[in-house]
């Protein structure tokens, strides 16, 4: 899970009211337009990825979630609390959509929190395992948001396979073009390619 380093909330999302239901405020007329910069605000600061399965989510931007990390469910005063939010992809096997409104707060661990991304490591054969740093808290992120479903295994492997084939043989410039490539953002658009922490544990071993 790779860190967000959150940035300015939209001021609009200051002026929303605590009471007002979150399905309100996506619909109505007069919060939509504050509803979509709240999105567009957390699709720039994640740098097109989601923020639990690192999978790039630019195609499918308009439909992804806007996720509470602490639910609505459990929390009311938070609803509306931009340090609570993060954009997710929107399968169905994984991530917010599996998880919907499961939250321990004593195993939970934001990926705003620097120390969430040391949780894990990232095995090139597409396994997501703890680091050993807090198995109790790894063992149920992995769980609760299925980081280590079928498909969501299938991509991280194929991802792997075909950036292992691209190092073969190649010279150390190639190898620093695919770092710059697969670890940091697009110069021009700002995303990211999908799995980082994963290319990360391949190309800086
Ligand atoms: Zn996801």
């Amino acid at each position: 899970m790779r860190t967000i380093n959150k940035r300015q909330a939209p001021d609009c999302l200051a002026r929303q009211l605590a009471g007002q239901a979150w399905e309100s405020f996506v619909t109505n007329e007069d919060s939509r337009c504050c509803y979509e910069e709240t999105r567009q605000a957390l699709f720039e600061e994640q740098h097109g990825l989601c923020c639990y399965c690192e999978r790039e989510i630019a195609a499918e931007n308009k439909k992804n979630s806007v996720e509470h990390l602490e639910p609505r469910s459990s929390n009311k005063t938070r609803v509306y609390d931009y340090a609570n939010l993060a954009l997710s992809c929107t399968k169905s096997d994984h991530c917010n959509n599996y998880r919907g409104n499961e939250y321990d707060a004593g195993k939970f661990s934001s990926p705003h929190d620097p120390v969430t991304k040391s949780l894990f490591r990232y095995m090139p054969h597409g396994l997501v395992v703890s680091s050993g740093v807090d198995d109790d808290k790894a063992d149920y992120l992995i769980k609760t948001l299925q980081l280590n479903c079928a498909s969501l295994l299938h991509e991280r492997r194929s991802h792997a396979k075909r950036l292992i084939e691209s190092m073969h043989n190649q010279a150390p410039e190639v190898i620093d073009a695919l770092r710059k490539s697969y670890l940091c953002p697009d110069d021009k658009t700002g995303y990211c390619q999908s799995f980082p922490s994963l290319s990360q544990t391949i190309l800086l071993p």
